[in-house]
């Protein structure tokens, strides 16, 4: 085709959504599809990235504007990523543009092309690690053999099913390895920025002769940058990430592994609302590469498309050196004696004895309680007021280490007061338990015992994570409490028992995944006991339950993931739930309620009368008010996928007008597959 002196270049523009973000420069000669340029929108300069033309798009007649700059030096983002921005924004019904920039490395953005030019010709001059190739390795069990077997034979995306020490990370390395020896890359993906370090160091470990770079939101701007451009110029062979790392530029990718598949943290919350779980699947089978989805409690979205025959299931059903998963004990507190007017004791008895016994033999205990601060709310023993957050439709939770309430909704903060702000008395109480108070308790109840505790508070700091896993790791704690920040990933050698002290809440949430999170969290938990034969054989879990003869805890007991996963998808399909159903949540924030719902009722009226779509009337969210906004949400849903998104492709974009009949309607966005309704 001859050169009409037009490139068409996606930008990041949000304030221009009407225009799209497609944009058409002058330039005066072609330029590769994927090349980065600077070009002008409006008054300003904005970065954006030179796109393939959609032949469908008409030629703008206007007088095009030229380019402002083109940054040579950097080679062009390939047609396999550009093809990736493509499907992101389609299926998350985001401007191409937008997601094509929001998911670069932030200072790309800003550099002018010289200065481009010096990073790039200074990475490329990068030499190769010195590390020797000669490392050691286990020699693979059966099940991990036949595992990577399976894997060199076809692409088909993979579930790896094991539970915590079964050696998946092992098949990880090996995988890698053999991508690595056909001259590919091969992606990582984690579900926390606090897991990366361990796994970075035994991939480091693994291939000490391999440039190897991380990426998630932890790292500096300018290291973000150097490891991003060290994974888009092929130096990196190995890239570990969280999930904004399933769109790093990958020019070799042979292999990608999603490890913990199943993590909520895999779905970005803001913005463009995508999964990193799901778009990896589709970056893979796109590719042509195999894709390894690892975990003990894989989502029932995943578990369904075993069932189908679309993944294969590869189990890894042993615990490496044999150890078996904890017994899971539940106790039954209703069979507490209760003292009239008293709460139940944090731990009952049995379970207080079996702790002490391990620490009279210098093993730990792992407590859970998926609370944090000292008490949830504060009340008034006059009046009955409760330390409401004046700005969330939520409490404020009592911390007593430097005695604030503290809104985890909002962040908002003061002193704890000293007599109730309504009526005075001197007497407010902490209703509740968080991990404040169980570590104080447990102090009182264990005299002369070690207890710390990790949650968000424990670690907000630089390195206090790491110093407090150390601790725990060099055996100067004996009872560890914590949230399920503590239940994932970390490899605690010392413990034989872990104990949930107060899990039955999900039971009964109205959150539709919230027994699935449980099972997986205990299950996870659980996984933290044992790890060696001769500690399994005494290892425990305890529950400590309202409901011993709940059919979750029946399934965990026999540590029988199937079994809960059929009985909750048999309970998903009866009441047209994800994986059966496909759904998009419409939110809209607002200054008052009202304009909100009155926003949502005008979208659902331009969705009327469409056949296989059913449109829910606005809801408030379980927190309708954070920070002083008010916030609804309309949930659709369809049982066809590709119905709905045609039907959000051709609707959202109606909206847009709509906002302007909306005084006081702040922010609207659709979530695509949202995680909770
Ligand atoms: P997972 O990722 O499922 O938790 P890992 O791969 O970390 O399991 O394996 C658990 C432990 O067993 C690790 O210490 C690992 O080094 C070791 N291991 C894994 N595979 C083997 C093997 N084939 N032979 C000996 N040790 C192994
Ligand atoms: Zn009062
Ligand atoms: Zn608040």
């Amino acid at each position: 085709m001859d050169f009409d002196g037009r490139v068409t270049v996606a930008v990041e523009a949000p304030q221009h959504a009407a225009l799209g973000t497609l944009l058409d420069y002058a330039s005066e000669q072609p330029l590769a599809p994927g090349t980065m340029v600077r070009v002008p929108l409006g008054r300003r300069e904005v970065p954006g990235i030179v796109w393939h033309r959609d032949a469908a798009a008409p030629a703008t007649e206007a007088q095009l504007r030229p380019l402002a700059e083109v940054l040579a030096a950097l080679p062009p983002l390939a047609a396999p990523w550009r093809r990736l921005v493509d499907f992101a924004a389609a299926y998350y019904q985001r401007a191409v543009g937008e997601m094509a920039l929001a998911v670069l490395p932030p200072q790309l953005r800003r550099l002018d092309p010289a200065q481009l030019g010096r990073r790039v010709a200074k990475l490329q001059r990068l030499p190769p690690p010195a590390g020797s190739a000669n490392v050691a390795r286990p020699a693979l069990t059966g099940e991990q053999a036949a595992a990577l077997e399976a894997v060199a034979a076809s692409a088909q995306p993979t579930l790896l099913h094991g539970v915590t020490g079964s050696g998946k990370t092992e098949v990880y390395l090996r995988a890698a390895e053999a991508a690595l020896a056909a001259g590919r890359q091969a992606l990582v993906l984690v579900p926390e920025i606090n897991l990366t370090p361990q796994l970075e160091a035994r991939f480091a470990e693994r291939f000490p002769d391999r440039c190897l770079v991380s990426l998630h939101s932890g790292l500096t701007p300018a290291q973000r940058l150097r490891h991003w451009l060290l994974a888009h110029l092929g130096t990196a062979d190995l890239v570990l990430g969280t999930r904004l790392a399933v769109f790093a530029s990958l020019p070799r990718l042979g292999l990608i592994v999603v490890d913990e598949e199943h993590d909520p943290s895999f779905k970005q919350q803001e913005g463009a609302r995508y999964s990193a779980r799901d778009l990896a699947v589709w970056r893979a089978v796109d590719a042509g590469v195999p894709v390894l989805l690892g975990s003990a409690t894989p989502s029932l979205e995943t578990w369904q498309r075993v069932q189908e025959g679309r993944y294969r299931r590869l189990a890894l059903d042993q615990r490496i050196g044999g150890g078996a998963m904890p017994r899971v004990r539940l106790f039954d507190m209703g069979q507490l004696p209760r003292e009239k007017g008293r709460d139940a004791p944090a731990l009952a008895p049995p379970l207080l004895a079996a702790i002490g016994a391990r620490i009279e033999r210098g093993e730990q205990s792992l407590l859970l309680l998926n609370r944090r601060g000292y008490a949830p709310v504060l009340q008034c023993g006059a009046c009955g007021w409760k330390s409401g957050c004046p700005h969330c439709s939520a409490w404020r939770v009592f911390h007593k280490a430097d005695r604030t309430l503290r809104c985890h909704h909002c962040g908002f903060t003061e002193r704890v007061p000293r007599a109730c702000p309504d009526c005075g008395n001197l007497d407010i109480a902490p209703i509740g338990r968080g991990t404040e108070k169980l570590q104080e308790q447990l102090a009182a109840l264990l005299p002369g015992a070690r207890v710390a505790r990790i949650d968000a508070d424990s670690t907000r700091g630089v390195g206090m994570l790491e110093s407090q896993l150390a601790q725990v790791h060099a055996g100067e704690v004996d009872v560890l409490v914590g949230t399920q920040m503590v239940a994932k990933g970390h490899d605690f050698r010392g413990i034989t028992l872990v104990a949930a002290v107060n899990p039955d809440a999900a039971l009964f949430a109205s959150d539709f995944r919230a027994p699935e999170r449980l099972f997986a969290l205990l299950m996870q938990a659980a996984g933290r006991a044992g790890r060696s034969a001769q500690q399994a054989a005494r290892s425990e879990m305890w529950i400590q339950t309202w409901h011993p003869r709940h059919a979750l805890y029946a399934a965990l007991q026999r540590h029988d993931f199937a079994a809960f996963a059929a009985s909750q998808l048999a309970e998903r399909r009866a009441a047209g739930l994800p994986p059966f159903t496909h759904l998009a949540l419409l939110r809209a924030e607002a200054k008052t309620a009202d304009v909100a719902s009155a926003f949502l009722h005008d979208a659902a009226a331009l969705a009327e009368d469409q056949s296989g779509l059913a449109v829910y009337p606005p809801v408030p969210p379980t927190v309708q008010r954070v920070a002083d906004v008010e916030r609804m949400q309309m949930l659709l849903e369809s049982p066809s996928r590709a119905h709905l998104q045609r039907f959000l492709a051709g609707w959202l974009p109606a909206l847009q007008p709509l906002r302007a009949r909306h005084k006081g309607l702040l922010r609207w966005a659709v979530d695509v597959d949202p995680l909770a309704i």
